[in-house]
């Protein structure tokens, strides 16, 4: 974890800067330039050490947050050297108020500047309802339902597209937390989303790549406000920080600050106790043709519910849509 340096003459350890973040876990003192740089590297380190050789074309799924709009202009910065020859960025509009305003256009916005093809998508189109009409519909908590489609719609997308995988924005503390709390409530690690890379089935389930995964969360914040990565401020409303990730989250910022670097240490001894296999039991939804346990998907099965109809099939078919008109 890295902290800003304010107010104090500290000069960078790779040249005679004044440094302006102090990175404890590798104790350095790094200015701007030196700073986003030693991020970059990290992060391109990380991904060469993952066997993902084979993904040449890949979506990137883009919230409009700090994490993925600094990942993309990390990915956009270091293209080359990360193997990719073709990204495409993807926004899901929720229709949250300012939030999704605000997330959208500075997903727009950083797109433009980087000249990403990018792909926006509005919920209310695909399904006819935004994401606040549907929780009116349905007593399923805003986080377990926002999620059971954003996975489904950036699933589609990148099936209907034909990338080599899915790279998402989590970082270290995201998924450490996620873990940790799986291991205190349920009893096991929460396998798949623990891997930096899960696999998945061409044609039916994405391979998702986690390439923040050993990026701090502060490292993020401060990479965003030094490169200027303009991502919204705005914070959903419907966010909610239960008590026992919340406890988790101090636990581990209590062991950090003691020992700079324990985060990392424990990611990686917790990777090794995940076996990476390629997902079991997986059908075809009967509905819609994407990845299910059982006949009918999670997401068919929820919109039949709530709208009277599933809607797998219609969103595959715009999100087709899409991805046609992008090839063309
Ligand atoms: Fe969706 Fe919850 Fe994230 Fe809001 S906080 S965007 S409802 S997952
Ligand atoms: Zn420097
Ligand atoms: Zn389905």
């Amino acid at each position: 974890m890295s902290k800003p340096i304010e107010g104090v003459r500290v000069k960078c350890s790779r040249c005679e800067q004044q440094a302006v973040a102090r990175v404890r876990y590798a104790k350095l003192n790094l200015c701007e330039q030196h700073f986003a740089e030693y991020l970059e590297n990290r992060v391109v380190a990380f991904a060469k050490r993952l066997p993902i050789k084979d993904v040449k074309k890949a979506l990137l799924a883009l919230s409009g947050g700090k994490d993925s709009l600094s990942l993309a202009y990390i990915i956009s910065k270091r293209k080359k050297d990360l193997g990719f020859e073709s990204l495409i960025g993807f926004h899901l509009d929720l229709g949250i108020g300012d939030y999704s305003r605000n997330s959208r256009l500075a997903v727009e916005k950083l797109c433009h500047e980087k000249e990403l093809t990018c792909i926006v998508v509005d919920l209310k189109t695909l399904t006819g309802y935004n994401l606040p009409e549907l929780l009116l519909k349905t007593k399923r908590p805003p986080c377990s339902l926002c999620g059971l489609i954003k996975r489904y719609v950036i699933n589609a997308m990148s099936v209907e597209l034909g990338v080599d995988a899915t790279v998402l924005g989590h970082h270290l503390d995201d998924i450490l937390v996620f873990a940790l709390k799986n291991l205190l409530t349920v009893g096991t690690l929460g396998d798949v989303k623990l891997t930096p890379v899960a696999r998945g089935i061409p044609g039916l389930l994405s391979t998702r790549l986690k390439l923040l995964y050993e990026v701090y969360e502060d490292d993020l914040k401060l990479y965003a406000g030094l490169s200027r990565v303009d991502h919204t401020a705005e914070r959903c409303p419907y966010k909610h920080v239960d008590f026992i990730s919340a406890s988790i989250r101090d636990m581990l910022e209590n062991l950090e600050k003691h020992s700079p670097g324990y985060k990392i240490a424990l990611i990686r001894k917790l990777t090794k106790q995940v076996v990476e296999e390629p997902p079991q039991g997986l059908k075809q939804c009967k509905i819609c043709g994407m990845p299910s346990s059982r006949d009918v998907c999670a997401f068919c099965n929820l919109t039949a519910k709530i709208m009277g109809k599933p809607m797998g099939p219609e969103i595959r078919s715009k999100l087709r849509e899409q991805a046609i008109a992008l090839h063309h």
